[in-house]
């Protein structure tokens, strides 16, 4: 049977092994998967260790996602852009390095949240590992424009710069202040401050008519930046759950050739999540 992990620290609360495995059952895959904690400063070493014992991918999550980009042979034009890595392909040519976050977060919003971001102005809060994994896969899917937001301004501008050659969309970065007067129909928040219950400072009146606001994070209820994008005109809100399930799901096509439907597998997670 092939076996498959996802390898962070820590690792206990991770979703991962009961995505997989529900992949696997639809898809009739002989697979296995399972949580694998490597100590702080052993990545390399659990990775090789896997990989002599026969394992044939990794998904790789918090704080392993550089190290993992570096450890890869080859890396898939989006690991590149996004500087970090979150699933690896061991095969006879080496270690194939890809990152499916971007991917995940543009699926989930077209194939559960009818967004299609050809078109729209999207705005992108943060400039962390997160935005950064997103920036690429959201280019190329052709917004009117795209404006990076972050509580430090210079990141921000830094990043738009950087990509701003990936896209033929208008690129823009900036501090929260000077979001002050515009509007978009699409903001994600990619920024860290939902974990530790806070909003980033966003000045009023940003949401079009019919916007949504996305958050990274899932919780079992709606998180702080769900709550003020409501409160703030949003028409429509959503939380990462459908991210997490879409990220995974492009690892195991990656990996075994086959998409899965995630609609049940998203469906069975939200229940599970609410009645937790
Ligand atoms: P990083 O630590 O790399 O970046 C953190 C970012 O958040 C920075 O831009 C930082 O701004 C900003 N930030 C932190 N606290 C605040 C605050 N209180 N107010 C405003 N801005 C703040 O984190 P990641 O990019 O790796 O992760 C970001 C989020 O995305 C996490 O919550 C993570 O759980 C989620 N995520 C979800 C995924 C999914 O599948 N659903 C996949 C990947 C990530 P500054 O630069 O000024 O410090």
């Amino acid at each position: 049977m092939d076996r498959y992990a996802v390898v962070g620290n820590p690792i206990a609360h991770s979703k991962s092994p009961q995505i997989h495995a529900a992949f696997a059952a639809q898809t009739g895959q002989a697979l296995s998967y399972e949580a694998l904690l490597a100590p702080l400063d052993g990545f390399a070493a659990t990775v090789a260790e896997f990989r002599a014992a026969g394992g044939r991918g990794l998904n790789v999550t918090v704080p392993f996602k550089l190290e993992a980009h570096a450890l890869a042979d080859r890396l898939t034009p989006r690991a590149r852009a996004a500087g970090a890595v979150n699933t690896l392909a061991f095969g006879a040519d080496g270690v194939l390095g890809d990152n499916t976050d971007g991917a995940g977060l543009v699926r989930d919003l077209s194939h559960h949240h009818g967004c299609n971001i050809a078109g729209l102005r999207v705005l992108l809060l943060g400039a962390g590992g997160a935005a950064r994994g997103a920036l690429l896969p959201l280019l190329q899917a052709g917004p009117a424009k795209l404006t990076i937001a972050n509580r430090s301004a210079d990141k921000a501008v830094a990043l738009a710069r950087e990509f701003a050659a990936a896209g033929g969309s208008p690129l823009d970065g900036c501090g929260f202040p000077s979001l002050a007067g515009r509007r978009y129909d699409l903001v994600i928040n990619a920024t860290a401050a939902s974990l530790s219950a806070e909003v980033p400072p966003l000045p009023p009146g940003l949401y079009s008519d019919g916007a949504l606001a996305y958050d990274m994070v899932y919780a079992k209820e709606e998180t702080p930046f769900m709550r003020a994008a409501r409160l703030d005109g949003a028409a429509r809100v959503a939380d990462g759950l459908g991210m997490l399930v879409e990220q995974a799901a492009e690892s195991f096509a990656l990996w075994r050739g086959v998409q899965p439907d995630t609609g049940p597998v998203l469906g069975a997670l939200r229940r599970a999540l609410a009645a937790g």
